[in-house]
């Protein structure tokens, strides 16, 4: 069986999808692996690894798919590409399904078996495919850098004989894993940090890492079984960021990561509240590339609203693209063995299997995520 990388259609795209290490763990399987020649020179992998770990170089990328049985990607390939491929072609990738409606169309329509790293469920066994969170650690690390780099004031405190510098405050809302990632590096670099989030469970995840837990009445609120947070009511955004301002309002850096699976962001930190922060504080925006918590984001770009500087990146982990491609390689690889028949040895799309009838989006001409196969009914 043939597994091939291919280059990502988003040339901003700094992760890749295949490692010199899972290129072993895939050879091992039995599969024959391609990469793009200098697949992985940015990011220190060079041509010569990935040959000494068994990939073949490939000599075009169009020849590549033609042989390939499975293609993986970090983000999505063209619609052009995905029309090309011959049926049965198994595609690995974050294909953002809920938002990407037309593309979900296209690769049922070429009967494409698409595998969306997304949609990989939330259980224990499953936690070692979940790119989900791998890559949202490393944006809950990335953010917190970030802020620290942009702000002309140290995260620790410092006592000095030319004085006494108090620690910065850090203010973090929204704690699933980017969250709790961002609370651990605050705290590691000596800020002083608080954080809220609707699920009230995390209070003792917050507290085990040395934060303060901000208590906000807003009425009932939930998660579902996967873990996933259940959306506010117009009433109750408005509640929390009542009650919200004023930690919004003290803080030096605030991070917003509040994120509502397959639905746009919740906006959270409204214009006024930007604007009650001091000069020269810091947003972190890591729902940007999902609308966005904070009024004024834009995506890719650093706004200034009365001495405020909002930053929302599109690719948070792409900002530590080594790491996180071998995260995001290390998910693609464990899902490969998963699904892998060591009988037939081949990649066998069990539909009894729990994690393969999950990430399964399209197969054999059909969508079968039923809330992505709404939304698409919807769309039209
Ligand atoms: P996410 O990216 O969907 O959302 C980030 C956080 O934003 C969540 O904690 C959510 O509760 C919060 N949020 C949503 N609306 C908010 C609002 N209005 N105000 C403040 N906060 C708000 O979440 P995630 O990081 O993907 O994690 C979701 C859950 O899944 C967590 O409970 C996490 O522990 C759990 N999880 C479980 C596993 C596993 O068991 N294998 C793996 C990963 C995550």
């Amino acid at each position: 069986m043939n597994i091939s990388a291919i280059k990502e259609s988003n040339k901003k795209e700094t992760r890749i999808a295949i490692t010199p290490q899972s290129t072993k763990k895939l050879v091992g399987l039995g599969a024959t692996v391609t990469v793009p020649k200098n697949y992985g020179t940015a990011l220190g992998f060079s041509n010569e690894e990935y040959e000494k770990a068994g990939a073949v170089l490939q000599k075009t990328q169009k020849a590549a798919i033609e042989e390939a049985d499975v293609i993986v990607s970090v983000e999505r390939a063209s619609d052009s590409l995905y029309k090309g491929l011959k049926e049965g072609t198994i595609v690995i990738s974050l294909l953002d399904p809920f938002r990407e409606l037309d593309l979900v169309e296209t690769l049922a329509a070429a009967k494409v078996s698409s595998l969306a790293m997304e949609l990989v469920p939330r259980t224990t066994y499953a936690q070692k495919m979940d790119a989900l969170s791998s890559q949202a650690s490393l944006a809950g690390y990335t953010a917190v850098i970030k802020a620290a780099d942009k702000i002309a004031k140290s995260l620790p405190m410092m006592s000095t004989p030319s004085g006494t510098i108090p620690p910065a405050k850090v203010f973090i809302i929204g704690v699933g894993v980017a969250g709790l990632q961002a609370i651990a590096t605050a705290k590691r670099l000596g800020a002083r940090v608080e954080a809220y989030d609707t699920r009230p469970v995390v209070e003792e995840q917050v507290k085990s890492l040395g934060a303060k837990f901000v208590k906000i009445d807003v009425g009932e609120t939930g998660q579902t079984e996967q873990g996933y947070a259940k959306a506010l009511t117009d009433e109750q955004l408005e509640m929390q960021r009542k009650q919200m301002a004023k930690f919004v309002a003290g803080a030096d850096i605030v991070i917003t990561t509040a994120q509502l699976f397959g639905r746009p962001a919740p906006l959270i930190v409204k214009e006024e509240m930007v604007k009650g922060m001091k000069a020269g504080s810091i947003i972190i925006d890591l729902a940007a590339s999902t609308g966005g918590n904070v009024a004024g984001t834009e995506v890719d770009k650093e706004v200034m609203v009365e001495g405020v500087k909002i930053i929302g990146l599109s690719n948070f982990a792409g900002e530590v693209a080594k790491d996180a491609s071998q995260m995001y390689a290390n998910n693609v690889a464990n899902m490969l063995e998963h699904a892998w028949d060591k009988e037939e040895n081949k990649l066998v799309l069990n539909l009894e299997d729990e994690i393969v009838n999950s990430v399964l989006l399209t197969h054999d001409g059909a969508i079968r995520d039923e809330r992505v196969k709404k939304a698409v009914e919807d769309n039209k």
